[in-house]
């Protein structure tokens, strides 16, 4: 039987689990390679579909390791740090001694990861539901609502008060427009600027399905190395690594690395990459709308749930488990030995859910993998 799975990620996070979803039928099964190969079974593509996705809205993400060497030509080490927030432009890392070492990233641009610059999706465009502090007084969210299934959901916590919502003025609306449209257009910029020395960005490119469909087919993970890993153009969402049917992909010193031979006639990893062709299907809308399509923007507080804003994400994704909505969700929390470096797990207890309240400003390639279990 099918579980049902939710998400919650980056946009480019979603993007890919939205991949997964679309290219179920072309993925070459990894249950059928295995049997092939007389091995245990290991996967079924049937399983991998999230039912329910929820973006984060998202200007820029950081490298780790300039921070870390940032940090520590200002004598500060990793392990002091307690946790990051950003606050009016300014990264401030918040010390386990109760200081604060404050960030202007208006000027301090060094540790934007180099793939966030071709980033085009601030919004989130391809969830059920985008979560985001811009707009919003302090301690709410402001939250897009996408799909129909998500509208019931908020009204419902709504009026079994799990939170509080509010219109989003016009004025606030603006605000949350503009954001985005100077994120795409800049990006944009850069892409046109990557691409005139030569440097491909496939997923710009709005292609039809059938030609996405039968330019992925005819790639595999050289493809995917030279024209998304090489080019600086890969997000570490964890989905080739995931998908890989002979399970030869690792992500190593953050970077998707191969280590066998492919299998014949797959392309698995090139097909479900986010950087890779984007069909106008997968796309739905074009660089002029900013905010996506969407049915309501709200501002929402949780009643119960202290998170990063208004801990709107916390309190859906637990009304989500408590109501067998879903069964499992894919969270990102801190690491118990290295509270700054952040990890994905997939997990079905609210309390770890609720533990991973509050926004980790790194990468974190999603553990897809983790599906082989469920
Ligand atoms: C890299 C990054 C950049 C962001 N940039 C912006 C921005 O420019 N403008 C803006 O308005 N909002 C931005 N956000 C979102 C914002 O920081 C809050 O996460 C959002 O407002 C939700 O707050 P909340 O209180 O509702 O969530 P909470 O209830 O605190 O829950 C947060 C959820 O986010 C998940 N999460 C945390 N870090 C990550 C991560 N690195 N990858 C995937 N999932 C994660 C956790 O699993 C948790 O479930 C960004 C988030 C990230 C991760
Ligand atoms: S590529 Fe970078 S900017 Fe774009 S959604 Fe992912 S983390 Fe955010
Ligand atoms: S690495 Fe090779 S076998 Fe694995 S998904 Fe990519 S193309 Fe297929
Ligand atoms: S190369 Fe792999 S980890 Fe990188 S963006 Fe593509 S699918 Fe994600």
């Amino acid at each position: 039987m099918e579980k049902k799975i939710a998400i919650v990620g980056t946009p480019c996070q979603i993007l890919a689990s939205e991949k997964l979803d679309k290219y179920k039928d072309e993925l070459l099964n990894k249950n059928q390679v295995s049997a092939d190969k007389n091995k245990e079974g290991i996967n079924s593509t049937e399983e991998i579909a999230i039912d329910f996705k929820v973006s984060l809205f998202c200007m820029e993400n950081f490298s780790y390791r300039s921070l870390k060497t940032y940090l520590k030509d200002h004598n500060i080490g990793m392990e002091k740090i307690k946790e990051f927030k950003i606050d009016k432009g300014c990264l401030k890392a918040f010390l386990k001694d109760g200081t604060v070492f404050n960030i202007d990233l208006t000027k301090e641009i060094l540790f934007k990861r180099k793939n966030c610059d071709i980033c085009t999706d601030f919004a989130g465009n391809l969830s059920d539901i985008s979560i985001g502090s811009v707009a919003s007084p302090k301690g709410w969210s402001t939250v897009i609502i996408r799909s129909k299934k998500a509208k019931k959901i908020i009204e419902r916590m709504n009026n079994e008060n799990h939170i509080e919502t509010k219109e989003i003025s016009v004025n606030e609306k603006k605000i949350l427009e503009n954001l985005s449209s100077k994120k795409i257009n800049r990006n944009l910029k850069n892409i046109d600027k990557r691409e005139s020395i030569s440097r491909p960005v496939l997923y710009k490119r709005s292609i039809s399905n059938e030609k996405a469909k039968e330019l992925s087919l005819e790639c595999s993970f050289e493809n995917l190395e030279s024209d998304v890993i090489t080019q600086g153009a890969c997000v570490l969402c964890g989905a080739c690594e995931y998908i890989c049917p002979a399970d030869i992909i690792q992500i190593h010193n953050r970077r998707p690395q191969k280590f066998g031979d492919c299998l014949e006639q797959c392309s698995n990893c090139f097909l479900v990459c986010p950087r890779t062709f984007l069909s106008k299907e997968i796309a739905k809308n074009n660089f002029d709308n900013y905010l996506g399509n969407y049915i309501d923007i709200l501002l929402v507080k949780s009643t119960k749930i202290k998170g990063q804003d208004g801990g709107a994400v916390t309190a859906l994704l637990v009304y989500l488990l408590e109501k067998k909505i879903i069964e499992s969700v894919f969270v990102v929390k801190e690491d118990e030995e290295l509270p700054w470096k952040p990890k994905s797990i997939l997990t079905n207890n609210i309390k770890e859910v609720i533990n991973s309240a509050g926004t980790k400003y790194s990468t974190v390639p999603i553990v897809f993998k983790a599906l082989n279990g469920v």
